[in-house]
């Protein structure tokens, strides 16, 4: 420990760089930017549109590279372990019969290194706890989220990114910094600024019904049968029931079961986390597919009202520049590139950025903070792109199964969850690599990355021909 650092909450800071950075949305992304680049020395702040913390949601899975440092951050990593669903996974067929049960991930098999050392990472939190849990530790650091403010445009000059925030009570200020971080997810107002046009939002033809449903509104209403076939694990379930075109991802806790529905859309859905349906609209759907286990059906018609979230799933092209020509403003997490969620991985590239980014601005130290912002693009693009692609990969491959054929040989199922996705580490990767993808960024010399699937070099692709294929496995 060098004479400069500190510790605060059992986190040690690293010494001060003296780099300003305003984080703009209190999401996932945004919270642990703050968190990571307080550690790694930086004076930073959060902006958030809401006028208080929203734990609105249900599931989120995150795997090991997006906990790559929550060893660093002993209450956190505590509060982590006790609150996350340490359930066991298997593929069934919607009309309720096992295909195959794989129990752990993968990362956990005897002898698997993850990227997320001393951690033991479950399949499953919930938004809720996640979210409750990096603003807990924010608050312990003494990182201030100001609510109530949302960013409307962003700007900068050589000196200084400037974004301007509309305040609850009508009024409109500027905040400056050396760098802000456009945490402020898929609507961000910042691709004006940082690439100078709009991204559209297209549909991927699908949409998801998803929400909770706690345990004490279903055991009671569940025949015996049901509970045995449902609670009986000691550990929970994480099941994915498959079926033509649309499947459901199962997860049972302790706690709740929790439903995410993915159909093919009719443009009924929206893209918020607001749009609530009924059970019966959720029955309706999954009747198209007649057939569905029974006892599956009788714990979704116990959805509480106003509870579940039609949720329509837009896609963005993969766009290569996250920060701005003049390197002051940088987009992370779902605001420089979204997920669908058969990837598995918005959340985690969300927090992978948000490591990557805080290592940079440090390699780079005070002055140089236009170039850590471009270099921490150059060393996470193609990665993320990559994975992005697998959303629609697993997609297909869900929806278009053989079930037959599935039960008779389970390893036909290959959803892509490798081992390169959860052995990153961002945070060491960005102190190797730092040096050399500066040299590339400034005076392009030659720079190939290392982070993606080994021995394949990177290829740019789009929606477009990702729905071809699409149409073609159908
Ligand atoms: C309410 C909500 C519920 C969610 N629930 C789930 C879930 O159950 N399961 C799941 O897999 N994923 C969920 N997600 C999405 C998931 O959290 C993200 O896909 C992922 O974690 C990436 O995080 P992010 O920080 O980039 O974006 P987000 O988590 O979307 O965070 C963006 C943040 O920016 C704030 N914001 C937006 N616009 C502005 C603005 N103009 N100015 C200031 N602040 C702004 C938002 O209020 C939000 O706090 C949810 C997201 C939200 C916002």
């Amino acid at each position: 420990m060098s004479s400069t650092d500190s510790v605060v909450d059992g986190v040690r800071r690293l010494s001060p760089t003296g780099i300003s950075i305003l984080v703009v949305g209190g999401g996932v992304g945004g919270m642990m930017t703050a968190l990571e680049s307080w550690r790694q020395g930086h004076d930073v702040r959060i902006l958030e549109r809401n006028p208080k913390l929203d734990t609105i949601g249900d599931c989120l899975g995150i795997l090991p590279p997006g906990w790559s440092t929550l060893r660093f951050f002993p209450k956190m990593k505590e509060q982590f372990e006790r609150e996350s669903y340490d359930v066991e996974f298997s593929f069934w067929r919607y009309e309720g019969r096992l295909i195959e049960h794989r129990g752990e991930a993968e990362w956990n098999y005897p002898g698997a290194v993850h990227s997320a050392k001393d951690v033991r990472v479950p399949w499953m939190e919930t938004r809720s706890s996640i979210a409750n849990m990096l603003t807990q530790q924010c608050e312990r650091l003494g990182i201030k989220v100001e609510y109530g403010n949302t960013a409307v445009s962003y700007d900068e000059n050589e000196n200084e990114a400037i974004v301007t925030i509309a305040k609850l009570d009508g009024t409109t200020a500027k905040e400056t910094a050396d760098i802000i971080v456009a945490a402020d997810g898929v609507a961000t107002t910042s691709h004006e600024h940082v690439t100078g046009r709009k991204v559209r939002a297209e549909s991927s033809g699908y949409a998801l019904y998803r929400g909770l449903i706690p345990m004490d509104l279903l055991k009671s209403k569940l025949s015996a049968a049901t509970q045995e076939k449902f609670f009986s694990s000691p550990r929970g379930d994480f099941r994915i029931y498959m079926a033509t075109d649309r499947h459901a991802n199962i997860i049972i806790t302790r706690d709740f079961v929790c439903y995410a529905i993915t159909y093919k859309e009719d443009g009924h859905s929206k893209e918020s986390w607001r749009a609530a349906v009924s059970a019966d609209d959720v029955l309706k759907r999954l009747n198209e597919t007649p057939g569905w286990d029974p006892e599956l059906v009788d714990i979704i018609s116990l959805i509480p009202e106003k509870s579940c979230v039609d949720w329509t799933l837009l896609w963005r092209d993969p766009q290569p520049q996250w920060a701005s020509k003049g390197g002051r403003v940088v987009q992370l997490g779902d605001s420089a590139h979204s997920f669908l969620p058969t990837s598995g991985n918005g959340a985690t590239q969300a927090l992978e950025d948000a490591l990557s980014l805080a290592t940079c601005l440090r390699l780079a130290g005070k002055g140089k903070e236009q170039t850590a912002t471009k270099v921490h693009n150059a060393l996470r693009f193609e990665r993320v792109s990559t994975i992005q692609k697998t959303g629609f990969a697993n997609r297909r491959l869900m929806h278009h199964i053989d079930l037959d054929a599935a039960e008779a040989h389970p390893e036909l199922i290959t959803m892509t969850l490798p081992a390169w996705i959860w052995t990153h580490d961002p945070v060491e990767y960005a102190k190797e690599n730092y040096a050399a993808a500066e040299a590339h960024v400034t005076n392009g010399a030659p720079f190939k990355n290392t982070n993606g699937p080994p021995g394949v070099t990177y290829e740019p692709w789009d929606i477009a021909s990702e729905m071809g294929k699409e149409t073609l496995s159908t």
